[in-house]
Protein backbone atom coordinates (compact mmCIF):
# COMPACT_ATOMS: atom_id res chain seq x y z
CA UNK A 1 0.00 0.00 0.00
CA UNK A 2 1.32 3.47 -1.30
CA UNK A 3 0.48 6.72 1.12
CA UNK A 4 -1.54 7.43 -2.28
CA UNK A 5 -4.27 4.58 -1.33
CA UNK A 6 -4.71 6.15 1.92
CA UNK A 7 -7.23 8.73 0.84
CA UNK A 8 -4.84 11.90 1.71
CA UNK A 9 -4.99 15.00 -0.29
CA UNK A 10 -2.19 16.20 -2.72
CA UNK A 11 -0.83 18.91 -0.34
CA UNK A 12 -0.22 16.34 2.33
CA UNK A 13 1.37 13.73 -0.10
CA UNK A 14 3.75 16.28 -1.04
CA UNK A 15 5.00 17.02 2.26
CA UNK A 16 5.65 12.91 3.42
CA UNK A 17 7.04 12.81 0.08
CA UNK A 18 9.53 15.56 0.64
CA UNK A 19 10.37 14.10 4.07
CA UNK A 20 11.57 10.96 1.84
CA UNK A 21 8.69 8.71 3.10
CA UNK A 22 7.38 6.65 1.06
CA UNK A 23 5.77 3.72 2.00
CA UNK A 24 2.98 4.22 5.21
CA UNK A 25 4.17 1.81 8.40
CA UNK A 26 1.34 -0.43 9.77
CA UNK A 27 -0.41 2.01 12.17
CA UNK A 28 -0.56 4.51 9.66
CA UNK A 29 -2.23 2.23 7.19
CA UNK A 30 -4.94 0.67 9.49
CA UNK A 31 -5.39 4.53 11.25
CA UNK A 32 -5.47 6.87 8.91
CA UNK A 33 -8.74 5.56 6.40
CA UNK A 34 -10.82 5.00 9.68
CA UNK A 35 -9.53 8.70 11.15
CA UNK A 36 -10.33 10.17 7.83
CA UNK A 37 -14.05 8.57 8.31
CA UNK A 38 -14.25 10.74 12.04
CA UNK A 39 -14.29 7.20 13.44
CA UNK A 40 -12.91 6.83 17.05
CA UNK A 41 -10.12 5.10 17.14
CA UNK A 42 -7.51 3.15 19.91
CA UNK A 43 -4.43 2.35 18.68
CA UNK A 44 -2.66 0.11 20.89
CA UNK A 45 1.18 1.32 19.37
CA UNK A 46 4.93 2.07 20.95
CA UNK A 47 7.02 5.36 19.39
CA UNK A 48 9.08 3.99 16.85
CA UNK A 49 5.83 2.22 14.96
CA UNK A 50 5.37 6.04 13.20
CA UNK A 51 1.98 6.70 15.03
CA UNK A 52 2.13 10.37 15.46
CA UNK A 53 1.76 10.43 11.64
CA UNK A 54 -0.88 8.08 11.74
CA UNK A 55 -3.35 10.80 13.57
CA UNK A 56 -1.26 13.84 12.54
CA UNK A 57 -2.17 13.68 8.70
CA UNK A 58 -5.68 12.87 9.09
CA UNK A 59 -5.93 15.90 11.23
CA UNK A 60 -4.27 18.11 9.02
CA UNK A 61 -6.97 17.22 6.38
CA UNK A 62 -9.99 17.24 8.93
CA UNK A 63 -8.86 20.50 10.01
CA UNK A 64 -7.94 21.86 6.41
CA UNK A 65 -11.43 23.51 5.58
CA UNK A 66 -12.47 26.32 8.39
CA UNK A 67 -11.64 28.03 10.56
CA UNK A 68 -10.92 28.49 14.56
CA UNK A 69 -12.32 31.32 16.59
CA UNK A 70 -10.55 33.23 19.53
CA UNK A 71 -9.86 30.83 22.44
CA UNK A 72 -11.49 28.03 21.06
CA UNK A 73 -9.40 25.54 19.27
CA UNK A 74 -10.59 22.96 17.12
CA UNK A 75 -8.51 19.97 18.34
CA UNK A 76 -6.58 19.04 21.33
CA UNK A 77 -3.69 16.70 21.68
CA UNK A 78 -2.51 15.50 24.98
CA UNK A 79 0.66 14.32 25.77
CA UNK A 80 2.59 13.53 28.65
CA UNK A 81 5.81 15.31 28.47
CA UNK A 82 6.67 18.13 27.16
CA UNK A 83 9.52 16.62 24.64
CA UNK A 84 6.54 15.05 23.06
CA UNK A 85 4.33 17.75 23.35
CA UNK A 86 7.17 19.38 20.79
CA UNK A 87 7.64 16.34 18.49
CA UNK A 88 4.00 16.15 17.44
CA UNK A 89 4.07 19.87 17.13
CA UNK A 90 7.18 19.43 14.68
CA UNK A 91 5.14 16.85 12.54
CA UNK A 92 2.07 19.79 12.10
CA UNK A 93 5.00 21.46 11.00
CA UNK A 94 6.69 19.27 8.62
CA UNK A 95 3.24 17.22 7.21
CA UNK A 96 1.38 20.47 7.25
CA UNK A 97 3.46 22.92 5.74
CA UNK A 98 1.21 23.49 2.46
CA UNK A 99 -1.98 23.90 4.72
CA UNK A 100 -2.37 26.84 6.60
CA UNK A 101 -3.16 26.09 9.71
CA UNK A 102 -2.35 27.64 13.32
CA UNK A 103 -1.35 25.68 16.36
CA UNK A 104 0.33 26.14 20.12
CA UNK A 105 1.99 24.37 22.52
CA UNK A 106 1.36 24.57 25.92
CA UNK A 107 3.48 23.19 27.74
CA UNK A 108 4.87 23.98 31.50
CA UNK A 109 8.11 25.97 31.47
CA UNK A 110 7.11 28.43 28.72
CA UNK A 111 5.95 31.49 28.75
CA UNK A 112 2.31 31.98 29.99
CA UNK A 113 1.65 35.69 28.21
CA UNK A 114 3.04 33.92 24.84
CA UNK A 115 0.65 31.12 24.70
CA UNK A 116 -2.04 32.90 25.41
CA UNK A 117 -1.30 35.29 22.99
CA UNK A 118 -1.56 33.03 20.50
CA UNK A 119 -5.16 31.27 22.16
CA UNK A 120 -6.50 34.60 21.66
CA UNK A 121 -5.63 34.40 17.48
CA UNK A 122 -7.55 31.21 17.35
CA UNK A 123 -5.79 27.67 16.72
CA UNK A 124 -6.54 24.76 14.85
CA UNK A 125 -4.78 22.38 16.75
CA UNK A 126 -3.63 22.65 20.02
CA UNK A 127 -0.99 20.40 21.73
CA UNK A 128 -0.62 20.24 25.51
CA UNK A 129 0.55 18.75 28.45
CA UNK A 130 -2.47 18.13 30.58
CA UNK A 131 -1.12 20.43 34.25
CA UNK A 132 -0.76 23.30 31.74
CA UNK A 133 -3.85 23.03 30.03
CA UNK A 134 -5.99 23.52 33.01
CA UNK A 135 -4.03 25.66 34.57
CA UNK A 136 -4.97 28.18 31.28
CA UNK A 137 -8.26 27.25 31.40
CA UNK A 138 -8.67 28.06 34.85
CA UNK A 139 -7.24 31.40 33.93
CA UNK A 140 -10.09 31.53 31.47
CA UNK A 141 -7.36 31.62 28.51
CA UNK A 142 -9.13 28.65 26.63
CA UNK A 143 -12.69 27.23 25.77
CA UNK A 144 -12.45 24.10 25.64
CA UNK A 145 -16.09 23.79 23.78
CA UNK A 146 -15.23 23.95 19.69
CA UNK A 147 -12.94 21.03 19.73
CA UNK A 148 -13.58 18.57 17.19
CA UNK A 149 -10.87 15.77 17.61
CA UNK A 150 -9.25 14.93 20.75
CA UNK A 151 -5.86 12.68 20.76
CA UNK A 152 -5.14 11.14 23.98
CA UNK A 153 -1.32 9.97 23.19
CA UNK A 154 0.71 7.86 25.05
CA UNK A 155 -2.05 6.89 27.70
CA UNK A 156 0.15 4.04 29.80
CA UNK A 157 2.49 7.12 30.36
CA UNK A 158 -0.09 9.49 31.47
CA UNK A 159 -1.03 6.69 33.93
CA UNK A 160 2.06 6.29 35.30
CA UNK A 161 2.57 9.94 35.71
CA UNK A 162 -0.39 10.57 37.17
CA UNK A 163 -2.39 12.36 34.93
CA UNK A 164 -5.51 10.32 34.96
CA UNK A 165 -7.23 12.74 37.11
CA UNK A 166 -6.47 15.64 34.74
CA UNK A 167 -7.22 14.02 31.32
CA UNK A 168 -11.30 13.08 32.98
CA UNK A 169 -11.27 16.59 33.91
CA UNK A 170 -10.32 17.67 30.28
CA UNK A 171 -12.43 15.59 28.49
CA UNK A 172 -15.38 16.48 30.95
CA UNK A 173 -14.86 19.92 29.10
CA UNK A 174 -15.08 18.60 25.91
CA UNK A 175 -18.45 18.32 23.65
CA UNK A 176 -18.96 14.18 23.63
CA UNK A 177 -19.35 15.25 19.39
CA UNK A 178 -16.16 14.88 18.86
CA UNK A 179 -14.16 12.52 17.58
CA UNK A 180 -11.50 10.39 19.73
CA UNK A 181 -8.36 9.15 19.40
CA UNK A 182 -6.65 7.18 22.14
CA UNK A 183 -2.81 5.57 21.70
CA UNK A 184 -1.20 3.37 24.19
CA UNK A 185 1.50 1.11 24.35
CA UNK A 186 -0.18 -1.29 26.86
CA UNK A 187 -3.31 -1.78 27.99
CA UNK A 188 -3.50 -2.02 31.64
CA UNK A 189 -6.86 -2.00 32.79
CA UNK A 190 -7.30 1.54 33.93
CA UNK A 191 -6.89 2.67 30.23
CA UNK A 192 -8.90 -0.08 28.94
CA UNK A 193 -12.05 1.76 31.22
CA UNK A 194 -11.06 5.27 29.71
CA UNK A 195 -11.04 4.20 26.64
CA UNK A 196 -14.91 2.93 27.21
CA UNK A 197 -15.87 5.91 28.52
CA UNK A 198 -14.44 8.26 26.37
CA UNK A 199 -14.59 6.47 22.82
CA UNK A 200 -17.48 5.14 21.16
CA UNK A 201 -17.32 2.10 18.88
CA UNK A 202 -14.07 2.44 18.45
CA UNK A 203 -11.66 1.00 15.45
CA UNK A 204 -9.30 -0.61 17.45
CA UNK A 205 -5.53 -1.06 16.31
CA UNK A 206 -2.94 -3.05 17.31
CA UNK A 207 0.34 -3.09 15.55
CA UNK A 208 3.97 -4.84 16.63
CA UNK A 209 6.29 -2.87 18.46
CA UNK A 210 9.12 -1.72 16.49
CA UNK A 211 12.25 -4.30 16.13
CA UNK A 212 13.34 -4.96 19.63
CA UNK A 213 16.56 -2.79 20.35
CA UNK A 214 18.21 -6.16 21.41
CA UNK A 215 18.11 -6.97 17.57
CA UNK A 216 19.82 -3.37 16.27
CA UNK A 217 21.95 -2.61 19.37
CA UNK A 218 25.02 -4.46 20.02
CA UNK A 219 25.51 -4.10 24.03
CA UNK A 220 29.04 -4.39 26.14
CA UNK A 221 29.09 -4.26 30.12
CA UNK A 222 32.32 -2.85 31.71
CA UNK A 223 32.55 -4.23 35.68
CA UNK A 224 34.40 -1.74 37.76
CA UNK A 225 33.94 0.17 40.63
CA UNK A 226 32.38 3.19 41.85
CA UNK A 227 35.65 4.95 41.81
CA UNK A 228 36.77 4.19 38.52
CA UNK A 229 33.67 4.92 36.91
CA UNK A 230 34.99 8.07 35.05
CA UNK A 231 38.39 6.67 33.95
CA UNK A 232 35.96 3.64 32.71
CA UNK A 233 33.96 6.21 30.94
CA UNK A 234 36.82 7.75 29.49
CA UNK A 235 38.02 4.50 28.25
CA UNK A 236 35.19 3.10 26.15
CA UNK A 237 35.19 7.04 24.77
CA UNK A 238 38.86 6.58 23.29
CA UNK A 239 38.49 3.13 21.83
CA UNK A 240 34.70 3.69 20.38
CA UNK A 241 34.22 6.03 17.52
CA UNK A 242 31.56 7.73 18.73
CA UNK A 243 29.24 10.21 16.68
CA UNK A 244 26.75 11.38 19.42
CA UNK A 245 25.65 9.41 22.18
CA UNK A 246 23.18 9.85 25.29
CA UNK A 247 24.93 9.31 28.59
CA UNK A 248 22.55 7.97 31.37
CA UNK A 249 22.87 8.31 34.97
CA UNK A 250 20.25 7.27 38.01
CA UNK A 251 20.72 10.65 39.97
CA UNK A 252 19.83 14.32 38.90
CA UNK A 253 22.75 15.59 41.37
CA UNK A 254 25.35 13.41 39.32
CA UNK A 255 24.28 14.85 35.94
CA UNK A 256 25.87 18.34 36.01
CA UNK A 257 29.16 17.08 37.38
CA UNK A 258 29.86 14.13 35.00
CA UNK A 259 28.79 16.68 32.30
CA UNK A 260 31.62 18.96 33.10
CA UNK A 261 34.41 16.33 34.04
CA UNK A 262 33.43 15.51 29.89
CA UNK A 263 33.93 18.89 29.32
CA UNK A 264 37.42 19.47 30.98
CA UNK A 265 38.31 16.45 29.00
CA UNK A 266 37.62 18.09 26.19
CA UNK A 267 34.37 16.03 25.34
CA UNK A 268 31.44 18.20 23.72
CA UNK A 269 28.87 17.43 26.55
CA UNK A 270 26.00 18.88 27.37
CA UNK A 271 23.78 18.02 30.94
CA UNK A 272 20.04 17.72 30.30
CA UNK A 273 17.49 16.88 32.86
CA UNK A 274 14.04 17.69 34.62
CA UNK A 275 15.01 20.59 36.76
CA UNK A 276 16.39 22.41 33.79
CA UNK A 277 14.40 25.27 32.55
CA UNK A 278 12.52 24.43 29.35
CA UNK A 279 14.04 26.95 27.23
CA UNK A 280 17.46 25.69 28.47
CA UNK A 281 16.54 22.07 27.66
CA UNK A 282 15.25 22.88 23.71
CA UNK A 283 18.52 24.83 23.56
CA UNK A 284 20.64 21.59 24.49
CA UNK A 285 18.25 19.22 22.29
CA UNK A 286 19.01 21.57 19.52
CA UNK A 287 22.58 21.39 19.76
CA UNK A 288 22.84 18.02 20.04
CA UNK A 289 20.39 17.39 16.82
CA UNK A 290 22.87 19.86 15.33
CA UNK A 291 25.76 18.16 16.55
CA UNK A 292 27.42 20.72 18.15
CA UNK A 293 27.07 18.94 21.65
CA UNK A 294 27.89 15.32 21.10
CA UNK A 295 27.08 13.91 24.62
CA UNK A 296 24.24 14.19 26.39
CA UNK A 297 24.28 13.47 29.68
CA UNK A 298 21.08 13.04 31.14
CA UNK A 299 18.05 11.23 33.32
CA UNK A 300 15.64 8.88 32.19
CA UNK A 301 12.90 11.47 32.57
CA UNK A 302 14.61 14.04 30.16
CA UNK A 303 15.27 11.37 27.23
CA UNK A 304 11.87 9.93 27.59
CA UNK A 305 10.23 9.86 24.24
CA UNK A 306 13.23 11.99 22.74
CA UNK A 307 13.30 11.03 18.90
CA UNK A 308 16.84 11.78 17.58
CA UNK A 309 17.76 9.92 14.24
CA UNK A 310 21.24 8.85 13.81
CA UNK A 311 22.87 8.28 18.07
CA UNK A 312 25.60 6.43 17.20
CA UNK A 313 26.24 5.19 21.03
CA UNK A 314 24.44 4.95 24.17
CA UNK A 315 26.05 4.87 27.85
CA UNK A 316 24.71 3.80 31.45
CA UNK A 317 26.77 5.08 33.20
CA UNK A 318 24.37 4.22 35.85
CA UNK A 319 23.14 0.57 35.67
CA UNK A 320 19.18 1.73 35.89
CA UNK A 321 16.99 -0.12 38.56
CA UNK A 322 14.37 -1.07 36.53
CA UNK A 323 14.94 -3.67 33.59
CA UNK A 324 12.62 -1.71 31.51
CA UNK A 325 14.44 1.56 31.75
CA UNK A 326 17.79 -0.35 30.12
CA UNK A 327 15.37 -1.28 27.12
CA UNK A 328 14.03 2.22 26.60
CA UNK A 329 17.54 3.81 26.98
CA UNK A 330 19.60 1.27 24.94
CA UNK A 331 16.44 2.24 22.17
CA UNK A 332 17.68 5.66 21.86
CA UNK A 333 19.77 3.79 19.65
CA UNK A 334 19.78 1.42 16.42
CA UNK A 335 16.44 3.32 15.35
CA UNK A 336 14.75 2.44 12.48
CA UNK A 337 16.86 -0.01 10.94
CA UNK A 338 20.36 1.58 11.82
CA UNK A 339 22.56 -0.29 14.02
CA UNK A 340 23.59 1.04 17.21
CA UNK A 341 26.21 0.49 19.99
CA UNK A 342 25.38 0.18 23.88
CA UNK A 343 28.00 0.15 26.51
CA UNK A 344 26.91 0.01 30.26
CA UNK A 345 29.07 0.53 33.71
CA UNK A 346 28.19 -1.84 36.32
CA UNK A 347 29.84 -2.06 40.05
CA UNK A 348 29.17 -4.94 42.45
CA UNK A 349 26.35 -3.46 43.64
CA UNK A 350 24.68 -3.60 40.66
CA UNK A 351 24.90 -7.01 40.94
CA UNK A 352 20.67 -7.66 41.22
CA UNK A 353 19.82 -4.93 39.01
CA UNK A 354 21.55 -6.41 36.10
CA UNK A 355 20.40 -9.57 36.73
CA UNK A 356 17.04 -8.11 35.99
CA UNK A 357 18.12 -6.47 33.00
CA UNK A 358 19.80 -10.19 31.48
CA UNK A 359 16.42 -11.78 32.27
CA UNK A 360 14.08 -9.27 30.49
CA UNK A 361 16.65 -9.32 27.52
CA UNK A 362 16.48 -12.83 27.64
CA UNK A 363 20.45 -13.06 27.24
CA UNK A 364 23.97 -12.38 29.11
CA UNK A 365 25.74 -8.49 28.00
CA UNK A 366 29.39 -9.69 27.14
CA UNK A 367 31.75 -8.25 29.27
CA UNK A 368 34.48 -5.99 27.90
CA UNK A 369 37.67 -4.72 29.97
CA UNK A 370 39.05 -1.45 30.02
CA UNK A 371 42.00 -1.21 30.92
CA UNK A 372 41.82 2.45 32.88
CA UNK A 373 45.62 2.25 34.14
CA UNK A 374 46.95 2.71 30.31
CA UNK A 375 44.05 4.91 28.52
CA UNK A 376 46.44 6.46 26.58
CA UNK A 377 46.98 3.30 24.21
CA UNK A 378 43.99 1.37 25.44
CA UNK A 379 44.71 -2.62 25.75
CA UNK A 380 41.17 -4.45 25.59
CA UNK A 381 40.44 -7.91 26.06
CA UNK A 382 37.31 -9.17 26.34
CA UNK A 383 36.40 -11.27 29.04
CA UNK A 384 33.21 -13.63 28.63
CA UNK A 385 33.61 -15.12 31.91
CA UNK A 386 30.00 -14.17 32.54
CA UNK A 387 28.41 -15.10 28.78
CA UNK A 388 30.81 -17.99 28.26
CA UNK A 389 30.73 -16.75 24.63
CA UNK A 390 33.81 -15.46 23.06
CA UNK A 391 33.48 -12.52 21.08
CA UNK A 392 35.91 -10.35 19.33
CA UNK A 393 36.59 -7.09 20.95
CA UNK A 394 34.14 -4.64 19.59
CA UNK A 395 35.79 -1.92 16.82
CA UNK A 396 34.51 0.42 15.23
CA UNK A 397 36.45 2.97 12.92
CA UNK A 398 37.95 5.50 14.90
CA UNK A 399 37.45 9.22 13.57
CA UNK A 400 41.51 10.16 14.13
CA UNK A 401 42.36 6.84 11.61
CA UNK A 402 43.96 5.68 14.30
CA UNK A 403 43.59 2.00 13.69
CA UNK A 404 44.19 -0.88 16.96
CA UNK A 405 44.69 -4.24 16.74
CA UNK A 406 42.30 -5.93 19.37
CA UNK A 407 44.39 -8.28 21.61
CA UNK A 408 41.83 -11.81 22.51
CA UNK A 409 42.86 -13.19 25.47
CA UNK A 410 44.01 -15.97 23.54
CA UNK A 411 47.00 -13.47 22.66
CA UNK A 412 45.79 -13.81 18.88
CA UNK A 413 45.63 -10.05 17.35
CA UNK A 414 43.72 -9.66 14.15
CA UNK A 415 42.15 -6.18 13.07
CA UNK A 416 38.01 -7.47 13.25
CA UNK A 417 36.66 -7.17 9.62
CA UNK A 418 33.44 -5.26 8.81
CA UNK A 419 30.71 -4.43 11.48
CA UNK A 420 28.67 -7.58 11.10
CA UNK A 421 31.65 -9.25 12.74
CA UNK A 422 31.81 -7.38 15.76
CA UNK A 423 28.27 -8.14 16.69
CA UNK A 424 28.37 -11.09 19.64
CA UNK A 425 26.86 -14.04 18.29
CA UNK A 426 23.47 -14.07 20.22
CA UNK A 427 22.68 -10.94 18.97
CA UNK A 428 22.47 -12.19 15.18
CA UNK A 429 20.00 -15.21 15.99
P1 LIG B 1 6.82 7.73 15.93
O1 LIG B 1 6.39 6.31 16.19
O2 LIG B 1 5.69 8.60 15.55
O3 LIG B 1 7.62 8.28 17.08
O4 LIG B 1 7.79 7.71 14.66
C1 LIG B 1 9.03 7.08 14.67
C2 LIG B 1 9.94 7.59 13.57
O5 LIG B 1 9.54 7.07 12.30
C3 LIG B 1 9.98 9.10 13.41
O6 LIG B 1 11.34 9.47 13.28
C4 LIG B 1 9.24 9.37 12.12
O7 LIG B 1 9.72 10.53 11.49
C5 LIG B 1 9.51 8.11 11.33
N1 LIG B 1 8.41 7.77 10.37
C6 LIG B 1 7.09 7.97 10.53
N2 LIG B 1 6.39 7.50 9.47
C7 LIG B 1 7.29 6.99 8.61
C8 LIG B 1 7.18 6.34 7.32
N3 LIG B 1 6.00 6.12 6.73
N4 LIG B 1 8.32 5.92 6.74
C9 LIG B 1 9.51 6.12 7.36
N5 LIG B 1 9.69 6.71 8.56
C10 LIG B 1 8.59 7.15 9.19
Amino acid sequence: MSFEDLGLSPETLRAISERGYTTPTPIQEKAIPSILMTRDVVGLAQTGTGKTASFTLPMIEALSGGRARMRMPRSLVLEPTRELAAQVAENFDIYGKYHKLSKALLVGGESMADQTKLLDKGVDVLIATPGRLIDLFERGAILLNDIRILVIDEADRMLDMGFIPDIEKIVSLIPPTRQTLLFSATMPPEIKRLTSKFLSNPKEISVAPPASPAQTVSQYLVHTTDRQKRDVLMGILQREDVKNAFVFLNRKRDIGPLAEFLTRRGHKASPMHGDMPQTKRNEVLKAFKDDDVKLLVCSDVAARGLDVQGVSHVFNYDVPFSADDYVHRIGRTGRAGMTGRAWMIATPDDEKYLQAIEKLIGKPIPTEKIDTARRDSPTVSSNSHRSETRHREPSSPRADGVKRRPVRPDGDSSSASGFGDDVPDFLKR
